[in-house]
């Protein structure tokens, strides 16, 4: 077997398993970044937390190229391609990070928290404002129903996935497309639910949670999720 046919067979595993890879300089980057330190233990769950990702692939790839850092800046292209600009293109500040580009910038920082006060809501209880959160998946989980898990877990790919798409763009992050991409495929999460063959009773209340979840998503206005975030109140846990 080739190098190429070997590094897709890694990745392709790295996406389905539990696959984790000594990553420190990945860790310490972070933390770096954050200026906070990660433990063994979250570092650990971080590194898996793509396959809490229900079937989509892709959305499992965003995830995984995030926690490895993979993402370009608009800086770092422009090192390469002087006709790239190196500003942010939501607060126009020049020679930003990943961090910024993912969590620190101001205008997503008010995208985020309009996020976490929508899965908030929808959930009824707090999801914490974190970037640990937000960004690498890592919230308390302990006394959460499974299909909320889920649910969290899809509501925040989502959001992450429009941050991806919108990195070169200058127009603004909307929660309400956030909101309106998230009940599509939540509603596809919930299709596939139904449809597994075998539908035991575990199934079923994982299938029924989902349902109830999905028509409270569906019964938000959208507009609350960003009053919520216009208060500027604390929803840190
Ligand atoms: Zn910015």
């Amino acid at each position: 077997m080739g190098r190429g046919q070997r590094l897709i067979s890694w990745f392709a595993d790295a996406l389905q398993t539990h696959t984790v890879l000594e990553c420190d300089a990945l860790r310490a980057a972070w933390a770096e970044d954050a200026g906070n330190s990660i433990s063994e233990a979250h570092w650990r769950l971080a590194l898996s937390g793509h396959l809490n990702i229900p079937r989509n692939f892709r959305f499992r790839l965003i995830q995984f190229y995030i926690v490895h850092r993979a993402y370009l800046t608009p800086a770092r292209v422009n090192r390469y391609l002087a006709r790239q600009d190196a500003a942010c293109p939501h607060c126009f500040c020049v020679d930003v990070d990943l961090f910024h580009m993912r969590w620190s910038c101001p205008p997503l920082c008010c995208y985020w928290k309009a996020v976490v006060g929508c899965l908030s809501e929808c959930t009824a209880r707090r999801v914490p404002f974190t970037w640990e959160a937000c960004i690498l998946g890592l919230f308390p989980k302990g006394n959460r129903h499974r299909a909320e898990v889920r649910f969290m877990d899809l509501g925040l790919i989502t959001a992450k996935r429009l941050v991806t798409r919108m990195w070169k763009s200058s127009g603004p992050l909307s929660v309400q497309a956030c909101k309106c991409s998230f009940e599509v495929w939540a509603g596809a999460e919930g299709v596939a639910l139904k449809r597994e063959e075998v539908l035991g009773l575990h199934k079923y209340l994982l299938s029924a949670s989902w349902e109830e979840l999905l028509l409270r998503l569906q019964s938000m206005s959208g507009s609350a999720a960003v009053d919520e975030s216009a208060d500027g109140r604390p929803l840190g846990e």
